[in-house]
């Protein structure tokens, strides 16, 4: 009998770069050029293994809901959708950057309310609930930089790495939010109907992991 095959789904961008040497050294390679093709689902070394690559917001949702068995995606993006639908089993230490909140350089805000501009609304909608801050969240997809001097938010929420974006656009970091990394997230039934080939491609990422 033929065996199913696995679908990973793999995080296009910056993020696949640093997650195909890893793969390959847990030997899984797929069989053309992954970064230089338009396609989305590819064939693999291993017959029954199938790569997707897709946007990473997409990831925890194909995983969630079994379209794909396992994905590779950030964590902002996971704590975004929510991991109550998936395992997180294992940290790629790849892709790391902060998620922080951000003010202009010259904040003088005083306000009760804040304004806060970010893509990340759940995550910053539990953050200041913690904090016991009011807040008024300002949804925007993009150029959320510019969202302080054009006075549509008072501070925002993003990925922040070398702080080169913050800086060109006038504003610092100022709070840490959480630490982000590339996580393997594992759909709850595959993980049971798929163990064996799962844990033992969990288990080859993990050396390549602690190798790096
Ligand atoms: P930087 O100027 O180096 O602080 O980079 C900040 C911008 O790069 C952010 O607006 C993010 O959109 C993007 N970025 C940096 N690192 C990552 C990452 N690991 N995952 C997703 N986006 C990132």
């Amino acid at each position: 009998m033929k065996s199913a095959n696995l679908v990973i789904a793999l995080t296009k961008g910056r993020i696949l770069e640093e997650t195909l040497p890893l793969f390959a050294a847990a030997d899984i390679v797929p069989t053309e050029d992954i970064t230089k093709s338009r396609k989305l689902l590819f064939d693999t070394n291993v017959e029954t293994v199938k790569l997707m690559v897709i946007r990473g917001s997409d990831v925890p949702t194909y995983v969630e809901f079994g379209s794909a068995d396992m994905g590779v995606a950030g964590k902002d993006l996971i704590l975004e959708h929510g991991s109550d639908g998936f395992y997180e089993p294992l940290d790629l230490q790849i892709a790391k950057c902060r998620l922080m909140t951000a003010v202009p350089v010259t904040d003088q805000t005083d306000s009760d309310v804040l304004k806060v501009a970010t893509k990340f609304t759940n995550i910053a909608k539990h953050y200041f609930a913690e904090q016991g801050r009011q807040v008024e969240l300002i949804k925007l997809n993009g150029a959320l930089e510019l969202a302080p001097s054009l006075g549509l938010a008072d501070s925002i929420v993003d990925i922040v790495d070398t702080g080169k974006t913050l800086k060109a656009n006038g504003l610092e970091p100022k709070d840490l939010i959480a630490d982000i990394s590339s996580r393997v997230i594992v759909n709850k039934a595959s993980m049971k109907i798929k163990n064996a080939i799962i844990r033992d491609i969990l288990s080859k990422l993990s050396t390549a992991v602690k190798a790096k």
